[in-house]
């Protein structure tokens, strides 16, 4: 299937000869079979709507197994057709850039499309053609400007390979059972302590297919990612192509390109991509945005009627992320999200963001402990498998994740850095293949390897520069091998989101550059629970070393990383984007490639620090609450514009309370189990 001229019958008369199979093509060899005369001669007798009519009644008559069927360009405007042509096969959809298909009628000069002669531009009716190309097909092939059929046809003999091949996901330790994409993300950890993990390579895109990714907005190229990324079986495109849609709305997004990139300075090297735009401000809305869609969906096909506690440890970000994107889905009745964050550890605005999300489904609590602990503590309740299978027997209820150990979450992610490559070749700052550097601000290493799995995926990037602040764990590992928490305490900085020891995600990139060594993996990971210290031999620093660069920036630095922006860029950035600039400056300083800061949340989350940082001849002055704050920031002008949504969410910031929590693993795993009690009960719906 596909657009008239996108190569259907030959590409068909091809795959037929490399399957062994017949070869049908509704055109020539059934249409004007049963109708006895040709095609145009019918469609100029006909009209239009009775054309699609009559066309669509001969598919139904159509009988055929074991055989490529080529359907013609209109065949997908007629719902019952399709329905019928869909029952027993696979439709492939050949995706040409419609571009490249108006050069191509134009050469062929075809007249016999249907609509052709209604008066609307070819380019629309392209336009229109392609949404009902979209609402059926089970793989689609994109085919760049210069494909060969033959390129075409290995590609779909690919994709139909894949359908058939449905290995599923494993554990970074070995030690559980490979699961389904749907179970994986409603699991969020695995059994044995590990993280969830695809068995197959990552699939991978050509610098073509990235060519014709540039040309889309947003959600589009997030649906041609994600189908390769997930199985049909367990997300059929149709959903992935509502869920995409619903995800990144404009409702949702306050920016027309969802994730844009800007340039810092005139003809300078540096951009920043600002993923901050969600309904929270910070990167973590992309994925989060997606997940509840995701997970709503994997609940649906399990036809299960179990209930979800998604724990989620916050060091501030993902708390509210996870709360706008579970709380909206007004769907899940069958999920409850319980959020623990450090009391001292998160900024005022992000705690009014999390309190001012509760609701009946979400719960919010302080823990008088740090991120790490939070985080150790969910994971240590998860792994109790006596804990857990008690509350499945009393109350019926699972336990999941939305933290990035959710493997849900990352895909999304993937999906934004492939977009922001395209969006550099796009404004031409870079021709498609040049090498790109990316810089981001580091805590849990989620974001960044997804940006290195964007690259496993074909996409031109150089270096992954990690960036830290002094809770500089990462970049003294990837400067020596040796991952040590044992004489280090967390420091609270202006940037809490990467004021992180323990980074989970590592987990998933130390299993991909040991070449999947399992046991290696359980035993560091064992170890740093035990321990807290392990370290990799040489082999694996210099294979951490080809992909990784990493720096930290001292609290003065990143607050004078702020300040210059703002006055030489007229550029605000928020603390953690400035962690991330302060490295990147170095970084290029001795070398003038492209590089990419990643833009991790807006400036109105942390109005102190930017304060701080910028009005410093008022240190002195007592802090302002928070609506002065945030129009002292709108007066100042500058870029990006103020985040209206953030404005409004949380003005009432000073009324709010919250539950705290002393670190005690026993009362935390009490209070959760009262919210399970309660819930089962039926004393809440
Ligand atoms: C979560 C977060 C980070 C860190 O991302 P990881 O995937 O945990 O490395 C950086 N900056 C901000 C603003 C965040 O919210």
């Amino acid at each position: 299937m596909g657009s008239p001229g996108c190569g259907k019958t030959t590409v068909g008369r091809i795959l037929g000869q490399r399957l062994g199979l017949p070869v049908i093509d509704v055109d020539n060899d059934h249409l004007e079979r049963q109708w006895g005369g040709s095609v145009a001669n019918k469609l100029a007798e006909w009209g239009d709507d009775r054309f699609v009519e009559e066309e669509g009644k001969a598919l139904q008559s159509l009988v055929a197994s074991g055989s490529v069927i080529s359907l013609t360009g209109s065949n997908p405007l007629h719902k019952e057709a399709m329905r019928h042509i869909k029952q027993n096969g696979i439709l492939v959809f050949l995706n040409v850039a419609n571009n490249d298909i108006l050069q191509r009628l134009n050469e062929m000069k075809v007249n016999r499309i249907v609509q052709q002669s209604s008066g609307i531009t070819m380019a629309s009716l392209l336009a229109q053609r392609q949404k009902h190309y979209e609402l059926d097909y089970d793989l689609r092939v994109l085919c760049p400007t210069g494909s060969t059929p033959e390129d075409i046809t290995d590609k779909i003999v690919d994709g139909i390979t894949r359908l058939d091949n449905h290995s599923g996901y494993c554990s970074t330790r070995g030690g559980a059972p490979n699961v389904s994409f749907n179970e994986a993300i409603l699991q969020g950890l695995a059994p044995d302590g590990g993280l969830y993990v695809p068995v197959d390579d990552l699939p991978s895109f050509s610098l073509g297919e990235l060519e014709l990714l540039c040309d889309m907005t947003y959600p589009e190229r997030a649906l041609r990612i994600l189908e390769r990324l997930l199985h049909p079986l367990d997300v059929h495109p149709s959903e992935l192509y509502r869920m995409v849609q619903q995800a990144y709305s404009a409702q949702n997004f306050a920016s027309e390109s969802v994730f844009p990139l800007v340039q810092l300075g005139q003809d300078s090297n540096q951009f920043v991509v600002e993923m901050f735009h969600g309904p929270t401000a910070s990167f973590k809305d992309g994925p989060l945005q997606l997940l509840p869609l995701l997970f709503q969906h994997a609940i649906e096909q399990s036809g299960s009627d179990k209930k979800y506690l998604i724990l989620v440890a916050t060091s501030g970000d993902t708390g509210s992320a996870v709360l706008s994107g579970f709380g909206r889905n007004t769907g899940l009745n069958n999920t409850k999200v319980v959020v623990f964050y450090p009391d001292n550890g998160v900024s005022s605005i992000q705690r009014a963001q999390m309190l001012s999300a509760t609701g009946q489904n979400a719960y919010v609590y302080g823990i008088k402990g740090d991120f790490d602990y939070c985080q150790t503590t969910i994971k240590e309740i998860f792994n109790n498998i006596e804990l857990t299978s008690s509350w499945r027997e009393k109350y019926s209820i699972e336990l999941s994740a939305a933290n990035s150990i959710n493997w849900g979450r990352l895909v999304s992610q993937i999906a934004c850095h492939i977009s922001s490559y395209a969006e550099m070749v796009k404004h031409g700052h870079i021709t498609m293949g040049r090498k790109v550097d990316v810089c981001i601000p580091t805590g849990n290493f989620g974001n960044v390897l997804s940006a290195c799995y964007a690259k496993k995926m074909g996409v031109p990037f150089n270096k992954f520069i990690c960036a830290s602040n002094k809770n500089k764990v990462l970049t003294d590992f990837i400067h020596t091998g040796i991952y040590d928490i044992s004489n280090r305490h967390l420091c609270q900085t202006t940037s809490p989101a990467i004021d992180i020891l323990k980074s989970s995600n590592l987990e998933r990139y130390l299993y991909d550059v040991t070449n999947r060594n399992t046991s290696q993996v359980k035993e560091w990971f064992e170890t740093l629970d035990t321990s807290e210290e392990f370290s990799v031999p040489k082999e694996v620093l210099d294979a951490i070393q080809e992909d990784f660069v990493a720096d930290y920036a001292e609290e003065d630095e990143s607050t004078w990383a702020m300040k210059d922006t703002y006055f030489e860029q007229n550029y605000l950035l928020d603390p953690h984007t400035a962690v991330a600039k302060v490295v990147a400056d170095r970084y290029q300083g001795q070398r003038n490639t492209p590089l990419v800061i990643c833009g991790t949340a807006h400036y109105a989350k942390f109005p102190e620090a930017l304060q701080g940082a910028i009005d410093t001849h008022n240190r002195e002055r007592p802090a302002d609450d928070v609506a002065s704050q945030f129009s002292t920031l709108e007066q100042m002008g500058s870029h990006p514009a103020m985040h209206e949504r953030l404005k409004n969410d949380v003005v009432k910031v000073d009324q709010m309370t919250c539950d705290v929590i002393e670190a005690d693993q026993k009362m935390i795993v009490q209070t959760v189990e009262k919210i399970a009690q309660k819930w089962s009960s039926g004393f809440e719906q």
